[in-house]
């Protein structure tokens, strides 16, 4: 028998979690939902259809500051933040596996590390796409990135442990014994071609597709910023006078004008349609070569928030009929 919860008890799981440790979670909050600090007071939404930003803030926050500096003293790398539980959708912990992929690797990134190693992640699992969501036609492994997955069987969620600190959070009474959830059949008919993707993709930038979606964005950076997977970061010293100060990390993205400029003014992708190509290229060429997939979870914030209305789910499907 597998270990289960009934829908109708997961938020008294969520609050009992909450009486004793912190617990962060999809919340309805001004009309949105959005990741905050769980009270019994606020809506809790586990099956939200999207939020703008997504969960990757918790582990990578804006602005966090790497190193203190100043005066006679050493550089000192901040304390991490005190231990946390998570809640989020299984897409967007599929998303946390890949950045921790991307942090863990040769380079290890502690500030990260330290965050990841504080939080207990708790993945939801819905049959439902996001807003604009495309998972279903990616090979997604929905294996790594969380602690404890919720797997939706209907009116109750079959609860599978995948660590330590997921076995952890199974001590609640509410949680019964009942039927194992039913393994989704393997689908594969309508899946993204990523050879063929890749293949349009090495072509380079001054193929036409990237200048036509270059006439229609903005260059504002938006889809990298609402992106669980996007992660790259610029590092600015905030110093104040006496020579103390913090070097901080800041989120940045590549699709803006000054992303790849260098020392002496020099821009290796100083057009816009280059920075439109290196941004999908990325995503789904060099990543699934260096990683054997794709740098997107196909969540569809990029889609739901980009005010040019530009569909990259369209754009793919236009590479893989090039390619
Ligand atoms: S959000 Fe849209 S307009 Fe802004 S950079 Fe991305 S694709 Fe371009
Ligand atoms: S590229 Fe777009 S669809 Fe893919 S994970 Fe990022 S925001 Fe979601």
């Amino acid at each position: 028998m597998a270990s289960v919860l009934a829908k109708a008890d997961a938020e008294s799981f969520v609050r009992e979690l909450a009486s004793s440790s912190t617990v962060i979670a999809p919340l309805m909050k001004g009309g949105q939902v959005r990741f905050d600090a769980y009270s019994p007071a606020d809506e809790l939404v586990l099956d939200y259809e999207t939020t703008t930003m997504p969960p990757k803030g918790l582990f990578l926050p804006h602005g966090a500051c790497l190193m203190e500096y100043g005066g006679r003293k050493k550089p000192t790398v901040p304390v991490e933040a005190d231990k946390f539980t998570v809640f989020m959708n299984h897409v967007d912990a599929e998303a946390l596996s890949i950045l921790d992929e991307a942090y863990s690797g040769r380079f290890k990134d502690n500030p990260y590390l330290g965050r990841r190693a504080s939080s207990t992640v708790v993945a939801v699992s819905s049959a439902r796409e996001m807003l604009n969501g495309f998972s279903h036609v990616l090979d997604l492994r929905y294996k790594r990135g969380f602690d404890l997955m919720m797997l939706d069987g209907g009116d109750y969620y079959e609860l599978k442990p995948a660590t330590v600190k997921g076995r952890r959070l199974m001590k609640s009474r509410l949680i019964g014994k009942g039927k194992a959830v039913k393994p989704e059949t393997e689908w594969t008919a309508g899946k993204l071609d990523l050879k063929r993707i890749g293949a349009f993709l090495d072509l380079g930038p001054e193929q036409g597709l990237w200048k036509e979606i270059a006439k229609e964005c903005f260059a504002c950076g938006v889809c990298a910023y609402v992106c669980p997977v996007c992660h790259c970061f610029d590092v600015e010293d905030r110093s104040v006078l006496g020579g103390r100060g913090c070097r901080q990390r800041c989120w940045d993205s590549c699709m803006l004008a000054d992303f790849a400029q260098v020392a002496g003014g020099v821009n290796f992708r100083g057009k816009r349609h280059e920075r439109i190509h290196n941004w999908y290229h990325h995503k789904f060429a060099r990543a699934v070569t260096e990683r054997s997939r794709p740098d997107c979870v196909g969540c569809g914030r990029c889609i739901t928030y980009c005010p040019a209305k530009i569909r990259i789910y369209d754009r793919i499907k236009e590479c893989e009929m090039q390619g």
